[in-house]
């Protein structure tokens, strides 16, 4: 298969280099722009799998940047926002970006995103595999999930939630963590809505299938796991 390609759109040289040395060494091809102009005019001009955003960039900064390749294209882009730069996030995300890592990071954490970013755009990367547990089977690319020969009927939320459960079978999650994965880090009501969104999905898959696949981890949270 070929090596999927990266665009990392960095203005300081140095950690350009660095980004690209690191994520060469993991196996992706990469290409470096180093302001905004130049970074947008790679981004939609070659056929990248991802793109690694500064936010601020001369030329034209990250965000414009952002916008202006999701008018076009809808290759995932991670921005790196600086510290505690919240505003930038939101903006980010509302522009359309994937994901952020804020600087300074550990290169594990970029790597990480990237991973979790085209796993889950899948798209580029090969076929996105059904998830199943027990009877059931989750089919992230159609939105379909199946019990038996019974399709079940989920909103958009319920099936992320029930999605991110599934990709992390027999793990128990914290609701903060679920709450990360499936709302944003930017969704600003209580944790409660994990515990109402879970009610959902028991009484779709457990209680109408009679099994018992989503589990209570007291004090923690929730797993999903095989009988
Ligand atoms: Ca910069």
């Amino acid at each position: 298969m070929d090596r999927e390609k990266i665009l990392v759109v960095e203005d300081e040289i140095k950690l350009a280099r660095f980004i690209e040395l690191e994520l060469q060494h993991e196996g992706y091809d990469v290409m470096t722009a180093h302001d905004g102009r130049e970074g947008l005019r790679k981004a939609l001009e070659t056929n990248v799998s991802l793109v690694i955003l500064d936010v601020m960039l001369p030329g034209l900064n990250g965000m414009e940047v952002c916008r202006r390749i999701r008018q076009a294209s809808d290759i995932p882009i991670i921005m790196l926002t600086a510290k505690d730069d919240t505003m930038n996030k939101v903006m980010g995300l509302d522009m359309g970006a994937d994901d952020y890592v804020t600087k300074p990071f550990a290169i594990e954490e970029l790597l990480a995103r990237i991973r979790t970013v085209l796993r889950r755009r899948g798209g580029n990367t090969g076929h996105k595999h059904e998830l199943r547990v027990g009877q059931l089977v989750i089919d992230p690319e159609r939105y379909l999930v199946t019990c038996g020969r019974e399709t079940i009927e989920l909103t958009k939320r319920e099936f992320d939630l029930l999605k991110f459960l599934a990709e992390n079978k027999n793990i128990a999650l914290s609701r903060d963590r679920l709450l990360e994965e499936v709302w944003g880090f930017d969704y600003t009501g209580d944790t409660n809505v994990v515990d109402v969104y879970i009610r959902y999905l028991r009484s779709k898959i457990d209680q109408r299938f009679n099994t018992n696949l989503i589990r209570t981890v007291r004090g923690v949270g929730y797993i999903l796991e095989d009988e």
